[in-house]
């Protein structure tokens, strides 16, 4: 029987060994931090429809719909303050799941308790140092606490700077700087917040801004905000007054809210760098394979890259459960999620690029936008959030 070990206990992590275990595969996954410390931080994100819909296939969307609050709408608004429409968020329609509002640590809890309640192990303080594959085809991990583990296949859901894909391919390439930081805040004092399970988004002539309302009146806002790279440490040293400076400043001169929900904020404000990375030459070898930010890293502007870790995990899951050997199924993945995950980080990557347009592209934008909105059927397009994955069908070589 082959044995998964799963390195990284975040969202991608967690999927997968939920999904081996419905395929039958005995999965153990390793988080370097404990429970607590993967528990707190401050960001918050989308989860869309096709993450959502993936969740789905292994029964695992409940937990997450529970932890979160829906998303149904999402309105548009120019620097002057105009008005450019509103769509439903993809997959709200007809009763369909929709997409979901939830911290990020929240959903990588959430999931991992969902993990543990169906027989998955998930062992805390378990960094690991090294992998290698052995003469027999096996393949062993190496921990901080010294400990080691042997399995068939090893999956590096180990995040955008994965070890993993280093140990795969050496020479693979960094996580690139888009040049932004997203920054989170949550805050009560709004004079007029979104209306319930609707994003507001703004389109600041410096930076964006988005909002929306949680059930309990909070509003959670984030601006993706051009910024100098920072490291880790001068990052951590930044204080949430701040960045409330800096964004209040990048939003003084547009005729919009974001200004003031941000003035309004106290010290509920985080930030993170923004990094992506489109291509990852290499994602297996030897039995070991990337999924989730460790193979691809969407910038946050499209608001896929959990749900893209979802849909990797439960292909992965497919690959070993029906092909061959490692080797067979590892080829299979890659070969059905390579393009489209390099298409949707590409589209992150553009809408990155477009955030702070000049005076004849904004223009231009506040004059085509109500149209386009009324043409488009829903925001995000279905090729997109539209993708399903049929858990039964098999997956051939
Ligand atoms: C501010 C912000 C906003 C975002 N907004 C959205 C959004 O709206 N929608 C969306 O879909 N996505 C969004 N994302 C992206 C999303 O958070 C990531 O794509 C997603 O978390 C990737 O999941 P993952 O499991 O691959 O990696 P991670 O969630 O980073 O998990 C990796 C795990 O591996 C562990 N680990 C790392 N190294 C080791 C090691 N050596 N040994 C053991 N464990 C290890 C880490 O501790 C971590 O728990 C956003 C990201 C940020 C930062």
């Amino acid at each position: 029987m082959t044995k998964a070990l799963i390195i990284g206990g975040g969202i991608a992590g967690t999927v997968t060994a939920m999904a081996l275990h419905k395929a039958g595969i005995d999965a153990v996954v390793y988080e370097a931090y404990p429970p607590e410390a993967t528990d707190t931080g401050g960001a918050f994100l989308l989860v869309a429809n096709n993450g959502l819909e993936a969740l789905r296939t292994i029964d695992a969307h409940g937990p997450v719909l529970e932890h979160g609050f829906p998303a149904t709408r999402v309105e548009f608004i120019s620097n002057t303050g105009k008005r450019l429409g509103d769509k439903p968020m993809a997959g709200a329609e007809d009763g369909g799941l929709g997409a979901v509002t939830i911290r990020r640590a929240t959903l990588a809890r959430v999931l991992r308790e969902e993990a543990v309640r169906r027989g998955v192990r998930v062992e805390h303080g378990k960094r690991l140092l090294a992998a290698q594959t052995g003469p027999d085809g096996r393949v062993v991990g190496s921990f901080a606490d010294g400990g080691r583990a042997v399995g068939d296949v090893l999956v590096g859901a180990d995040g955008i700077h994965s070890l993993i894909r280093r140990t795969i391919d050496a020479g693979a390439p960094r996580p690139r700087y888009t040049g932004q930081h997203t920054v989170c805040g949550y805050t009560r004092d709004v004079a007029e917040p979104p209306a319930p399970e609707t994003y507001r988004m703004v389109f600041g002539k410096q930076a964006f801004f988005g909002c929306t309302t949680a059930p309990d009146g909070e509003v959670w806002w984030f601006s993706n905000a051009p910024a100098a790279e920072l490291s880790k440490a001068e990052l951590a040293a930044v204080t949430p007054g701040q960045w409330r400076e800096r964004l209040t400043e990048l939003f003084a001169e547009d005729h919009t809210p974001a200004a003031d929900i941000v003035r309004a904020t106290g010290e509920s404000i985080v930030a993170t760098a923004a990094y992506d990375l489109i291509s990852t030459p290499v994602w297996s070898e030897e039995g070991m394979v990337v999924v989730g930010d460790a193979a691809h890293a969407c910038a946050p502007n499209a608001a896929q890259g959990a749900s893209l870790a979802i849909e990797d995990g439960v292909v992965l899951a497919k690959c070993l459960r029906d092909l061959p050997g490692p080797r067979s199924a590892l080829a299979a993945y890659e070969g059905l999620r390579r393009e489209r995950v390099e298409t949707v980080a590409a589209n992150s990557a553009g809408l990155a690029r477009r955030t702070a347009p000049g005076p004849v592209k904004r223009a231009l934008r506040d004059a085509t936008m109500p149209r386009r909105l009324d043409r488009a059927g829903t925001t995000g397009g279905d090729w997109q959030t539209g993708y399903r994955i049929d858990w039964d069908e098999p997956v051939r070589s």
